[in-house]
């Protein structure tokens, strides 16, 4: 025997957060919807646990950054879920899904059945195993992607103060994650294949410019090489890296940011896969029209770009969610998802915003100094098609925001675009 509901929520992150708060503003029933998650905790802000979450000093802990605070919304306690008649459950992993009869099989041997289903199962961090490399189980090797992940991070941090770091990859989690362990009194060395970080977004002279403050605050690059192995003591902690170009390197800590990978395997033979993630429309329906696919899981069409996407970044998962809920309880009200991507990260005292795409041809602007804003505009085939900004004030990105929404024809030429800087977005 098993339950049944209305709406089903596969996965209980930030997607899932953001979907239950837009179910209660429409009007659902008590016990109309369940969330069902792997997690022992309710929905809170992923993005926490790279930065607040590692502060020295009064880091940030739940209960404070459930969501929706993420959003300046209302926070949903565990308490706001039973007060509004949802079912939580908690600390439970959906085994697997029967597409066909509407139903979860969960690993408590329960069957729950839905009416609509909403996936939102995130993704998993990629493993060195995936690369060849033993190791990601020794007790000072961490990777970060849910809370569980954070407090081992947290506590091996504090026992390491003062000692050497090794952090592997230079993308989004390498970045932040390399912050926080300087704030913690850590030496840390970036290790990681690419010429410069964050090398899918950033320019070499982007890249250059928090590379250079990193490196003021002691942190070393290894760049265009990766780790080959790790040397353990006799309690198989790691004790030193090493590396393809002959780099040995001590360790006390080490911190894996690698990519990851969507969880979608409940769904593969089921349901239409594309980009990895799985495939929806501007409703966020997938190929069966009682599922639905919001957040890093969910591959849809990026109207501005005329292609499918699929986003690994937060504001895409809340929009997407309220999206999806949208188009299934106001079939006839909701159009289609029309969604700039928007990227961000906040790392020391700095903090940027990227709207769009970074395709095309670049031109820099400004020059950063503390307190000023430096940025870059991408354009591509005569049009501006993405935009960057260090340091602005919220009007100045409300104000990129708005000009690469409207993907603007560029009239002048590069040079003077260079010239006019933000001005340019200002006449958009
Ligand atoms: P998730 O939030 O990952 O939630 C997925 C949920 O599904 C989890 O609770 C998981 O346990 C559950 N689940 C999966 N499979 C099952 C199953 N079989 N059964 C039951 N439950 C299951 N983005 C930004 O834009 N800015 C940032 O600053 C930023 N910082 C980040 C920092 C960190 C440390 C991390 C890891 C991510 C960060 N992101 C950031 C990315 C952002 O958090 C994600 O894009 C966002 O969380 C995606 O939401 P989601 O609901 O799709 O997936
Ligand atoms: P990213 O995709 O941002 O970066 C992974 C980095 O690791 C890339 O530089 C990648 O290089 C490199 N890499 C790949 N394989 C290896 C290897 N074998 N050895 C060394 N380096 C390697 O993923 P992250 O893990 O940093 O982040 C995980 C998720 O969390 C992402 O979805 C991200 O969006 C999200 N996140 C977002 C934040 C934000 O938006 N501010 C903050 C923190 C996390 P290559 O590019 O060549 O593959």
């Amino acid at each position: 025997m098993g339950r049944a509901f209305v709406y089903v929520i596969l996965g209980g992150g930030v997607a899932a957060g953001y979907a239950a708060l837009e179910f209660t503003r429409r009007g659902v029933s008590d016990g109309e919807l369940c969330i069902i998650s792997e997690e022992p905790v309710a929905p809170y802000e992923r993005p926490a646990l790279s930065k607040g979450f590692l502060l020295p000093e009064a880091p940030a802990r739940l209960p404070s950054f459930h969501t929706c605070v993420g959003a300046n919304d209302e926070k949903l306690t565990p308490k706001w879920y039973k007060d509004h008649g949802i079912e939580l459950v908690l600390g439970t992993r959906v085994k697997s899904v029967d597409v066909r009869r509407k139903t979860l099989l969960s690993s408590t041997g329960e069957t729950i059945s839905y009416k609509f289903l909403i996936i939102a199962t995130g993704a998993r961090a990629l493993k060195l195993e995936e690369f060849g490399v033993e190791g990601s189980d020794a007790e000072n090797v961490c990777y970060l992607r849910d809370l569980a992940d954070a407090n081992r991070l947290a506590t091996v941090i504090q026992s390491s103060s003062n000692g050497n770091a090794v952090v592997i990859g230079g993308g989004y989690i390498g970045m932040e994650c390399a912050a926080s362990l300087v704030i913690n009194k850590i030496n840390v060395t970036m290790v990681f294949p690419e010429a410069h970080c964050m090398a899918r977004l950033f320019t070499p002279k982007i890249a250059s410019l928090y590379e250079d403050y990193y490196r003021a605050k002691g942190v070393k690059f290894i760049k265009g090489t990766v780790l080959t192995s790790f040397e353990f003591d006799s309690n198989k902690k790691v004790t030193a890296v090493n590396l393809k170009d002959g780099s040995h390197l001590p360790a006390d800590l080490v911190v894996v940011g690698i990519g990851i990978r969507p969880n979608t395997s409940l769904f593969e033979g089921q349901l239409t896969i594309e980009k990895g993630g799985i495939k929806v429309n501007s409703r966020m329906q997938s190929s069966d029209s009682s599922v639905y696919a919001i957040g890093d899981v969910a591959t849809f069409p990026v109207k501005l770009f005329g292609e499918m996407r699929r986003l690994e970044h937060v504001d895409s998962a809340r929009k997407s969610a309220r999206h999806a809920v949208s188009a299934i309880m106001d079939p006839i009200k909701t159009g289609d998802f029309d969604y700039l991507p928007f990227f961000y990260s906040k790392v020391f005292a700095f903090s940027w915003q990227f709207y769009g795409d970074p395709t095309g041809d670049v031109v820099h602007f400004g020059e950063y100094e503390d307190g000023k804003s430096f940025g870059a505009y991408w354009v591509k085939k005569g049009h501006l098609v993405g935009s960057f900004l260090e340091g602005g004030t919220k009007e100045e990105y409300e104000t990129i925001s708005k000009a690469t929404q409207l993907k603007p024809a560029v009239t002048i030429d590069l040079e003077e675009l260079e010239r006019e800087g933000l001005g340019f977005a200002h006449t958009v």
